[in-house]
């Protein structure tokens, strides 16, 4: 092993700290090991638990524009070194440059919107029954929050965690996927430099046993999580004896309905780039087409010409590309296992099907399936690949039926010139979110959240700041 690989280390109580267990972390379009990172374990979580405890009462007691303001400062460190933080995204993770580079200053414009918020953080007067008595709702941070995160977006969702749980007076433990921790050590370098309270922000990083060491523990008061439907299940479970609050962003299998009176050349585009974006790795994307019947063909082979069409390669030695490689060879063996079995299930392969030989990386070409049916597994599941499988249905309630028949519930797509028949769609469809003649993405002033087994709770927004407090309920006589 080369010596001259960098080494990451925990972040506890203000502190970097070295660890003897480490794992390797590469890039998926060389496979060059980029650096060393620890596999924490239960010592350094009870550590980086006890410090976050013991920052949070001080912390709550600051005014929360005083809070608002570290989360601005750390907005401006990023902005400053958005380039090189871009770069380490797209090494580790292998989504393109601009992408992360977007992801940055998303991430830099989210911790400056969740500031905003400093002077909004409302309780309620409620009227009481009884004469000369008030009643105050207020609201009170959880405490201790960890933050589980996967690895397709790395740096923003430290953020989406992070922010709401700061400015309304928790402090936080951060564990990032053993996918894209150099990304977090980043963020945490910056984050260093902007003088928050010792304890107030935590990193532990390591694999799923450090994840579940946090979800097991009594010191934690609230979960939040982003990540598939199987680890939810185990965190939940994890947390169960404690009633740890829990806040889950889960799978998605995102439904797009593409009817005869649609703008064909806005659906196909739309959905094209929602499939290609982060190389299909994203919770929200289209993953499902349903096309009604009139206008399958000619969807069918549009969309099939736009993602053959597809440049993608590693996306550090060639500008241009537009999709970089899968995050690992389990993903990429995953998603060439459920291809295949689409095939054997009937499914018509139109473009692309199989892995891609590039020569090295985790690149799997883009994918058309056509002939797919309600039963397959690849109309079911969750792919998190570049691979769109169609069915034809024959209206529009037909597509809105088998949309909803899915353990998932995230977003959802229509695509239609009708308002009536828009209105009906989103009266009817049971799910987070719906895109109305787009796709993803969702704003940070909305509410990401999902319904089935795609999660509990959600962020962003008003109501995604609130998920980070509990209510008090005073009653004062006089
Ligand atoms: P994952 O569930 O494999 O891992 C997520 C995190 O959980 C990692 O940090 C991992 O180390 C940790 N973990 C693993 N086992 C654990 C355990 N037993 N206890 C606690 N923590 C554990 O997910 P992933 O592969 O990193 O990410 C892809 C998944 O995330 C997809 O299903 C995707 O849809 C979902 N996702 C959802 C959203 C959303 O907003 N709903 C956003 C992004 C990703």
């Amino acid at each position: 092993m080369s010596k001259t690989l960098p080494v990451l280390r925990n972040y506890i109580n203000g502190a970097f700290q070295d660890s003897s267990t480490l794992h390797d972390v590469s890039n998926p379009a060389t496979g060059d090991v980029l650096a060393r990172s620890p596999q924490s374990d239960q010592a350094d979580v009870d550590a980086a638990i006890a410090a976050a405890r013991g920052a949070q009462k001080a912390w709550s007691r600051l005014p929360a524009i005083q809070r608002a303001g570290y989360l601005r400062g750390v907005a401006a460190k990023l902005r400053e070194h958005a380039a090189r933080i871009a770069r380490t995204i797209t090494q580790e993770q292998g989504k393109i440059l601009g992408l992360a580079e977007v992801e940055v200053n998303f991430t830099a414009d989210y911790l400056d919107y969740m500031a905003e918020w400093a002077r909004r953080i409302e309780g309620e007067v409620i009227t009481s029954d009884r004469a000369n008595e008030m009643i105050l709702l207020l609201r009170k941070p959880m405490g201790v929050v960890a933050g589980i995160l996967p690895w397709n977006f790395p740096f923003f969702l430290i953020a989406r965690k992070m922010a709401p749980a700061l400015l309304t007076g928790n402090t936080i433990v951060i564990k990032p996927s053993e996918e894209t921790p150099i990304n977090c050590h980043a963020f945490t370098e910056l984050l260093d430099q902007v003088g928050l309270p010792k304890g107030v922000f935590n990193v532990v990083y390591g694999q799923g046993a450090t994840g579940g060491a946090l979800s097991a523990h009594a010191g934690v008061d609230m979960i939040s999580f982003t990540g598939s439907v199987a680890t939810g299940e185990r965190i939940a479970a994890a947390a169960a004896p404690h009633i740890t609050k829990l806040n889950l962003e889960l799978g998605g299998k995102a439904p797009a309905i593409v009817l005869a009176d649609a703008d064909l050349d806005l659906a196909v585009k739309a959905i094209r780039d929602s499939r290609i974006i982060n190389t299909g790795q994203v919770c929200n994307c289209a993953e499902r087409v349903y096309v009604e019947r009139g206008v399958a063909e000619a969807f069918t082979a549009r969309i099939a010409q736009a993602m053959a069409a597809t440049r993608y390669g590693d996306p550090l030695a060639q500008a241009d590309v537009e999709m970089g490689p899968l995050v690992n060879r389990k993903g990429l063996d995953g998603v060439a296992a459920k291809v295949r079995q689409a095939v054997a299930d009937g499914a018509q392969v139109v473009t692309g099907g199989g892995v891609a030989d590039l020569g090295q990386g985790f690149h799997f070409q883009p994918t058309v399936l056509a002939n797919c049916r309600a039963d397959m597994e690849i109309m079911r599941k969750e792919i998190f690949g570049p691979v769109l499988p169609i069915q034809i249905v024959d209206d529009l309630d037909e597509a809105i039926a088998l949309a909803n028949d899915c353990e998932y519930g995230l977003t959802s797509s229509i695509y239609t010139r009708d308002l009536s028949k828009a209105m009906h769609a989103i009266r009817e469809i049971d799910f987070g979110e719906t895109y109305v003649n787009r796709e993803n993405f969702e704003a940070m002033q909305g509410f990401h959240a999902g319904v089935r087994k795609s999660g509990v709770g959600g962020a962003d927004g008003k109501h995604g700041l609130y998920e980070y407090t509990h209510s008090h309920v005073v009653y004062v006589q006089s």
